[in-house]
């Protein structure tokens, strides 16, 4: 299969791409060294987060999985635990090949959400309800 869109990362870049690559109808899949949900998910699920538009407060793994829905219910496909480790334009194909520590797949489009990288904060997270 050639996907309309493969997107590496599926943090919140990657999951919001997703869902508007979904609304054309392209063919959508998105590959994630670690899970779904980004730092949302892996570096703060306990953390409120406040400065997310429509909510008061909401907690970061509550987000996370909120946007991974979304893709889900949009009908992008999501593989978890694949890093991807190369990308390459194949110009006879007129395509993309993307390696990942599980497979090879071909693209027309590839968007890179990586984030800022997977690095634990040095700061201790403290959970709060109030933003100051
Ligand atoms: C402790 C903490 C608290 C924060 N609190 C807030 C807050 O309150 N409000 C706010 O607006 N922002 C906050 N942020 C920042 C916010 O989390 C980031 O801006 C946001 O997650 C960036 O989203 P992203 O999709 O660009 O990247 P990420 O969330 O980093 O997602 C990138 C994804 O790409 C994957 N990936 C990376 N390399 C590869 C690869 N080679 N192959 C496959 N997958 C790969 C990663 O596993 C990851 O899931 C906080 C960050 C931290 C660390």
């Amino acid at each position: 299969m050639i996907w309309d869109t493969l997107i590496i990362g599926a943090g919140p870049a990657g999951l919001s791409a997703a869902l508007f690559t979904r609304m054309r109808r392209m063919s959508t899949l998105l590959l994630d060294t670690a899970v779904a949900g980004g730092q949302l998910a892996s570096l703060y699920p306990k953390k409120p987060v406040h400065d997310y538009p429509s909510y008061t407060y909401v907690m970061g793994e509550d987000l996370g999985k909120n946007f991974v829905d979304q893709a889900n219910h949009m009908g992008a496909e999501i593989h978890e635990r694949e890093h991807v480790t190369m990308i390459r334009r194949d110009d006879d194909q007129n395509l993309i090949r993307v390696t990942s520590t599980k497979e090879e797949y071909e693209a027309r489009t590839v968007i890179v959400a990586t984030g800022g990288g997977a690095a634990r904060s040095s700061r201790r997270c403290r959970s709060r309800t109030s933003p100051t």
